[in-house]
This record gives C-alpha cells, sequence and structure tokens, in this order.
C-alpha cells in the first residue's frame, strides 16, 4: 500500500512547485477580486453611504482639513475589521472607493488605514 506512493513522489520530484515565493512572485489575480481599496479624495462626496452600510463597522468619516482651511468629511478605512464584501464600492455613488487586486495582508507591518 505505501510502495504505491513512491512513483508519485518521484513524478514529483521533477515538477515545478505549484507554490509561489510570495510577496516576490505572484498567481495572476483575476478580475473581479475584492482586494485592497483605492480612495480617491477628489471624488468623494462625503455623503457617508460607505460609512453606513458597511457590515463590519470598518469605516469611520473623519473630518480632513483641506487645502482652503475648509474641513470636509471623508472616509477612515480600517482594514482590519474589513472582510472585503465590496458594499462601499457598490454604494458609493461618484466611484470614489474601489477594491484592487492589491493583497493587503503581506508584509511585517499592522493592517493599513486607508484615509
Ligand atoms: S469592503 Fe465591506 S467590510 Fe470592507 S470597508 Fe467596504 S463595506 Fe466595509
Ligand atoms: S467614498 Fe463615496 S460613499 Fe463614501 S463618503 Fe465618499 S462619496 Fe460617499
Amino acid at each position: 500500500m505505501k510502495l504505491k506512493i513512491i512513483p508519485k513522489l518521484i513524478a514529483n520530484l521533477f515538477k515545478k512547485p505549484i507554490t509561489v515565493r510570495f510577496p516576490k512572485q505572484s498567481f495572476d489575480i483575476p478580475d473581479g477580486y475584492r482586494g485592497k481599496h483605492s480612495f480617491s479624495p477628489n471624488k468623494c462626496l462625503g455623503c457617508g453611504a460607505c460609512a453606513r452600510i458597511c457590515p463590519n463597522k470598518a469605516i469611520e468619516m473623519v473630518d480632513i482639513k483641506q487645502k482652503d482651511g475648509s474641513i470636509k468629511k471623508q472616509p477612515k478605512i480600517n482594514l482590519s475589521k474589513c472582510c472585503f464584501c465590496g458594499l462601499c464600492e457598490n454604494v458609493c455613488p461618484t466611484k470614489a472607493i474601489h477594491l484592487t487586486k492589491k493583497i493587503p495582508f503581506t508584509g511585517d507591518t499592522s493592517p493599513d488605514i486607508i484615509k
């Protein structure tokens, strides 16, 4: 019984590994993958729809001082709470939030906060 596995083991020695040395190497990420958010402050209306729809309460609306001194509400996204459902992207009327193909949790830093 155990001997049956030996030809397979030998064959596998000559095959390419199915794993990659991430993050230096990566697979092709398919279209529609929901990874790290990109945020365009210029497109944001400050409506707060993204924060209201977020099921994990990962988005907080915060005051951001603008160049002209005025204050504008903008979302602050805590990726450690996010489940990457994409609802914030779907609800945003101006497409200011977009989930990219970037895989967020790599490296030795704590999860990002996007604002
Ligand atoms: S992807 Fe989902 S969980 Fe993550 S911030 Fe957007 S709405 Fe919240
Ligand atoms: S990112 Fe979109 S949904 Fe969120 S506050 Fe800005 S305009 Fe509204």
